[in-house]
Parts: structure tokens; C-alpha cells; sequence
């Protein structure tokens, strides 16, 4: 800022100069000694407010990018921390759009907008200084002009800001479509929707391109540009009459009309910096709105951190999403080291239980405890790293495989545990098979894997952080046949020790079950061995029978 306003008192003492040439000029006797003064002094302020204003921009600029990594640091940070509710709500495009375009806004309100705003008004207000110093009655016209100028610059500014925070909306919008046809490219390709995406997208972008228009619009209405030329043309006047009145030299026309035309900066770049700073003020808003959402989830830092033993018990529990009851009263018990398959329909409710033991979601009423201690009671953290999950839709990094598997203990992994845990997984030999082995990139850059691959890897990651509690969702995995048996023995391992839920429609994993769940509509009707449950259960047979004429290589396969 003092950088700021050297530069321009400097910048403005040249109109003075320019002044005294005049005046120097009149007086012949001594005007070349003069003028090589002022022409020595010219050089010297040039020199000076050269440096002062190229230090201005680089500190300006350094302030700018130090203060958006700040902003992105804390909107990652924040992201990462908020609960699976939270992001079940957004759409990844338009999340994607503030954490770069919004952000990309910010660090332009601050530099170039904040710098130039601070950099043209400092100037005015010198230059108004400078011209009171060269005579008061000279201050007329420019304080007129500053009036209508505030008031016009505040109009500006109100009718931009509306436009300004649609085009933000519009733009997180028109990524958020691109984002899902992207992502959901196969669907759209299988069923040739190519032009109903192509159109969603082009009304979005149409919407974005008409607010554009519209703030340009607004730019161009701006009155100040118009307005400074009958300024420069009344202060002439002015400033002549004064002139003809010997109220002032000509070497003073002359400064005062240079320090005038000064205010041409302030002008000109207030239409373009205000817009600036209007498109910033709604990124922020809408950066801000994301982190400021209630994290729903209490991550209880400090809380109970035990080695877990794998005791969970769910007494009367109750959840529902949003208003609909998914589960009804649950109540069960697994011991240290069991194996509970759950069993139910689609919908019944089976992967949305396994979700309240990690606390991915809070039950709405009635307990789930671990060891006997509730889990919203334990330390998130703590809780969180003794429980694995292996999903049914497996998420694998477009990392390295060793890194990957190695994914849950962070930079503490080493090769020799990564590859036991391969093994273990019955995931060791197809590594190998890659020409790089565990350092093959997985997804966007390298190999593609098949879904009985991709579940070896979840296994050998989970098995690596050695949790006690496993949760295994094999409801829907597709896997071929010659795998299978590998899947299994892999499965198998990783039960042992570790107290498991196993969603699965699998017999052969069924039969290996202490106790299974039968869930319909969120309420867990049964629960028993297979024999029993054969014996008692209509649902569990009527469940049982469609498996078995679905699956039927997993019942003659069974143990
Ligand atoms: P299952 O695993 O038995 O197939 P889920 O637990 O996945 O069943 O789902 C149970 C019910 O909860 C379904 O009716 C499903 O539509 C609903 N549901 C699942 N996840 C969500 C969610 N994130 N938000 C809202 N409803 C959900």
C-alpha cells in the first residue's frame, strides 16, 4: 500500500514538472538551464516510481496466491471433514467448479481488483490533493465529477452483483452436467443418449454465455467513462477562465489539466475491477456456503480409543434417510470373531445397517455400541482405522497398485507388508503378471481391472490395516467363474480373527456365517443358523430358494 502510494504521488508530480517547463519556457532568459533540471528530475522520478510500482505488483501478487492457497487449503481440509450425508447432497461438478473456478475468482479479486482499486484510488485522491495545492477555486469541476462518479460507481455495482452471482450458479451448473456425462460416459454411449446430453449441455452454457452478455451490457452503460470527457472539457474551460483572470499561470493550466486527465485511470479501470471484485464477492459467498454446512457428523476428537475387541451390539435401532424409515427396531448381537451374513431383498436395508457402525451415518434412535461403548462415544478416528469396509462398488486411486493396498496406513506402509497382504488376498500373482508388477498404475493413466481383481486389491487393502471389525458387502459382485475359488479362499482368510458382516447372496459364504440376519423392509424378522432358519423362516427359505436358482455353482461349490 505505501508502495502504492509513492508510486503515484511520484507519478503525479510529473504534472507539475510538465507545469514548470511551461512557465520556463516563457521566461527565455533562463530556460535551458531550467529545463535540463527538470529534465534530470523527470529521469530521476521515473527511475524511482519504477521500482516502487514493480514492487507494488510483486507484493500484491504474492499476497494473492499465498491467500488462495490458504482458501484452498481450508476448503480441502473442510471438504474432507464433512459427513457422507454432506456429500450424498452435492453434485461433484459443481464442487469440483468452486474449489477451482471460484477459487480462481478470489485470488483475481485480490490481485489484480483489490491491488488496482487501492492503486487508482490512492490516486485520486492525490491527484485531487495535488490540484487543491495548485489552487483551490481549481477544485470545482473534479469534486463535482467525484460526486456523480460514487453515486454511479454504487448503481454499477448493485446492478452487477445479482448478474455476477448467476454467472457464478450457472457456471458450477454447466459443470456439473459435464461432470455427470463425463463420469457416466459408458450409460451414455450403450444408450446412444450422445445428443440429449450434447443439448443439456448447450442449454447450460447458453444460460452462463446470455449472463455474460449481461454483465456486458451493464459494463457498457457505465456512465463515468462518459461523463470524464465533459469532466476533462468543463475543467478546460474553467481552468482557461481562471487563466484569463491571471488567477493562475499557464504552467498551472497545464499541471492541473495533466493531473485531470490522471483521473482517466481510476475511470477506465474501475469499470472492469468493480466487475472483478463483484464476481470474487460471489465465489467466496459460494465457497463460504459449502464449508459453513453443518458437518452432521460430531467427530468426537478425544473420545474413547480402546483396541478393539469387535463386540457389536445393536439395540433397538431406528434410521431413516431424510423421512422414510429404512431400518425398524433392529436389535442383534455379533461376539468378537463372528461372521453375521445378512441376508434380505434389494432395498431391505442391508448395506444402510452396515453404514451405522462407522458412524457413515447416526442412528436416529436405539444404540450401536462396540465393546459396550456407544460408537458415537468413541473417537472417530480411533473407531474408524480398527473398522474396514469392502465395499460393493470398489474405489480404486489412479495410483500405483502398491499404493492402493497400502492406502489406509498412509506413508507407513512398507513392500514386504504390502505384499504379504497381496498374497494373503490371492492377489499376488496377477500383480505379477503386469509388466511393473506393484508399481502398475491403476485407472485414468494405466491398466484397467477386472471386478474380481479390483475386489482382491479391496481385500488386500483391508487386510493390511489388520482391522477387528470387517464389513464385506459381496452382494452384487459379478465375478467369473474361474476366480471364484480364489475370491473365497481370500474371503476366507480375512474373516478369521476379525468379527465380520457379510452381505452376500453367496451359500457357500451363508454356511460359513455364526448367525445370519434375515432383513424385509428394514425390519430384521429372523435371525439364526442356516439349518434353523431353514427350518423356521419362510422369508429366509423363499430368499434362499431364489439363490439357490440364481447362484448355482456357489450351492454345488459350498463346503
Ligand atoms: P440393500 O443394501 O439392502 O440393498 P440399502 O441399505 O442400500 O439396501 O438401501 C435401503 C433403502 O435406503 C433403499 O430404499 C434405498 O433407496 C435407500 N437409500 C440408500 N442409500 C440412501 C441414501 N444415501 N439416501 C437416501 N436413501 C437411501
Amino acid at each position: 500500500m505505501l508502495l502504492c502510494i509513492a508510486t503515484n504521488a511520484l507519478y503525479s508530480s510529473i504534472s507539475f514538472l510538465a507545469g514548470s517547463a511551461f512557465n520556463a519556457v516563457q521566461h527565455k532568459a533562463t530556460a535551458l538551464e531550467q529545463l535540463l533540471m527538470i529534465a534530470l528530475s523527470l529521469i530521476g522520478i521515473i527511475l524511482v516510481q519504477g521500482t516502487c510500482d514493480l514492487s507494488a505488483r510483486v507484493c500484491a501478487e504474492i499476497l494473492s496466491k499465498r491467500f488462495a492457497r490458504n482458501a484452498r487449503e481450508e476448503l480441502y481440509t473442510s471438504l474432507l471433514g464433512k459427513s457422507q450425508t454432506f456429500h450424498n447432497r452435492q453434485q461433484v461438478g459443481d464442487v469440483m467448479a468452486r474449489a477451482s473456478n471460484d477459487m480462481t475468482q478470489l485470488s483475481d479479486m485480490v490481485s489484480p481488483a483489490f491491488d488496482i482499486i487501492f492503486d487508482s484510488f490512492s490516486s485520486l485522491v492525490i491527484n485531487i490533493a495535488f490540484i487543491g495545492l495548485l489552487n483551490p477555486q481549481l477544485l470545482l469541476v473534479p469534486v463535482l465529477y467525484i460526486v456523480v462518479f460514487y453515486f454511479a460507481l454504487r448503481r454499477y455495482s448493485r446492478q452487477l452483483s445479482p448478474v455476477s452471482n448467476q454467472m457464478r450458479e450457472e457456471f458450477g451448473q454447466t459443470n456439473a452436467v459435464l461432470n455427470e456425462a463425463v463420469a457416466g460416459i459408458e450409460v451414455v454411449k450403450a444408450t446412444a443418449q450422445e445428443n440429449q446430453e450434447i443439448r443439456k449441455f448447450i442449454t447450460r452454457a447458453s444460460r452462463y454465455r446470455d449472463f455474460y452478455v449481461q454483465n456486458g451490457k451493464i459494463q457498457g452503460r457505465y456512465l463515468p467513462t462518459l461523463l470524464l470527457g465533459v469532466a476533462l472539457a468543463l475543467a478546460f474551460l474553467h481552468g482557461l477562465y481562471l487563466l484569463s483572470h491571471q488567477q493562475i499561470s499557464l504552467g498551472a493550466l497545464i499541471t492541473f489539466m495533466g493531473l485531470m486527465t490522471n483521473l482517466r485511470f481510476v475511470t477506465f479501470m474501475s469499470t472492469w475491477t468493480f466487475s472483478l471484485v463483484q464476481l470474487g464477492i460471489a465465489g467466496a459467498r459460494r465457497i463460504l456456503t459449502l464449508m459453513k454446512e453443518e458437518t452432521e457428523l460430531d467427530e468426537n476428537a478425544g473420545g474413547y480409543h480402546e483396541q478393539m475387541r469387535g463386540d457389536i451390539v445393536f439395540d433397538h435401532v431406528t434410521f431413516s434417510y431424510g423421512n422414510t424409515p429404512i431400518l425398524k427396531d433392529v436389535s442383534f448381537r455379533a461376539r468378537p470373531g463372528q461372521t453375521i451374513a445378512i441376508v434380505g431383498q434389494t432395498g431391505a436395508g442391508k448395506s444402510t445397517l452396515t453404514k451405522l457402525v462407522n458412524r457413515i451415518y447416526d442412528v436416529d434412535s436405539g444404540t450401536v455400541s462396540i465393546d459396550g461403548t456407544d460408537v458415537r462415544q468413541w473417537d472417530m478416528d480411533s473407531l474408524r482405522s480398527q473398522i474396514s469396509t469392502i465395499e460393493q462398488d470398489i474405489f480404486l486411486f489412479s495410483r500405483t497398485i502398491a499404493e492402493n493396498i497400502g492406502y489406509g496406513l498412509g506413508s507407513k506402509a512398507d513392500r514386504a507388508t504390502i505384499e504379504t497382504a497381496a498374497h494373503d488376498a490371492q492377489a499376488h500373482e496377477f500383480i505379477q503378471s503386469f509388466a511393473q508388477g506393484y508399481e502398475t498404475e491403476i485407472g485414468e493413466r494405466g491398466v484397467t481391472l477386472s471386478g474380481g481383481q479390483r475386489q482382491r486389491l479391496a481385500i488386500a487393502r483391508a487386510l493390511l490395516t489388520d482391522p477387528r471389525i470387517l464389513i464385506l458387502d459381496d452382494s452384487t459382485s459379478a465375478i467369473d467363474s474361474a476366480t471364484e475359488d480364489e475370491i473365497q479362499k481370500a474371503i476366507r482368510r480375512i474373516l478369521q480373527g476379525r468379527t465380520t458382516l457379510l452381505i452376500t447372496h453367496r451359500l457357500s459364504q451363508i454356511r460359513w456365517a455364526d448367525s445370519i440376519l434375515v432383513l424385509r423392509k428394514g425390519e430384521l424378522i429372523d435371525q439364526g443358523t442356516h439349518e434353523e432358519l431353514l427350518a423356521r423362516c419362510e422369508t429366509y427359505r423363499r430368499i434362499f430358494s431364489h439363490y439357490d436358482a440364481a447362484v448355482p455353482t456357489t450351492v454345488s461349490s459350498g463346503d
